[in-house]
């Protein structure tokens, strides 16, 4: 895995202009781990895919996540850091993930995890119950009621609950809770912490970052955008300096 250069930070960041969240966090992971298909990273479970995206984000802006939220109760602003190593609940792997057996009820489930291909099949959903039991469905391969193969969509309700419930605790990196306090009314609540969309907040801010800093340099001295992106960040802020000095 490797970081992004300044120059790649830049063409990940106008790539994710028109992308769709899940299609962003592909192209960045790609960016990072050139040697792997976009089509193998799609395969990847979301929590392999977001203990990849912490492992970048941890080497790219180091360890400290500065977040914030607000109180439900009060509307009380809360902010607090967050650790990257402590968030990274499994290690970051690029292994195909695995086919799990389970045994629901009277029923023996072949069964994957969520990967980003299946994330993208149910975004056009009306709503959110039928996105979830559409992934569901999709991460069945096969399922056998005494030795017969039957059809995923008559599973009963609660036999899907069950496997949705499995298929989380599976892959607890795919949703993180967070557990908050606000510290003016003491309500206690949970929020859910979407790495994808935390690294490219921060990939944007950087982003615009330095294309002010081009800007600043091209104007004062006159070198190429490729140039001044190639330097290292100490180098252009040292000019940067000079500048406004
Ligand atoms: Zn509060």
């Amino acid at each position: 895995m490797q970081c992004l250069s300044a120059d790649q930070i830049l063409q990940v960041w106008e790539l994710g202009q028109t992308q769709h969240p899940i299609d962003r966090a592909l192209t960045l992971l790609g960016f990072a781990l050139p040697d792997r298909s976009r089509q193998a990273l799609s395969r990847l479970s979301i929590g392999q895919r977001d203990a990849l995206l912490l492992r970048l984000r941890q080497r790219m802006f180091g360890e400290a996540m500065e977040s914030f939220a607000v109180c439900p109760s009060c509307g009380e602003s809360l902010e607090f850091t967050l650790k990257a190593t402590e968030l990274r609940l499994v290690e970051p792997s690029l292994a195909e993930p695995p086919a799990y057996e389970w045994s629901i009820a009277d029923y023996t489930l072949t069964v994957t995890l969520p990967t980003s291909q299946d994330l993208a099949a149910v975004v056009d959903c009306s709503d959110l119950a039928t996105a979830q039991a559409t992934l569901t469905q999709r991460c069945i391969q096969q399922v056998s009621c005494a030795g017969v193969a039957i059809a995923p969509h008559s599973l009963p309700d609660a036999v899907l609950q069950q496997l949705a419930q499995q298929m989380a605790d599976s892959d607890p990196q795919a949703e993180l809770g967070l557990d908050l306090t606000c510290p003016a009314c003491q309500s206690d609540w949970q929020v859910v912490f979407d790495i994808a969309t935390f690294f490219w907040t921060e990939l944007s801010v950087q982003a615009k970052r330095l294309l002010r800093e081009v800007h600043r340099l091209a104007r004062s001295y006159g070198w190429r955008e490729a140039d001044i992106l190639a330097m290292s960040a100490m180098r252009r802020q040292f000019y940067l300096d000079l500048v406004d000095a």
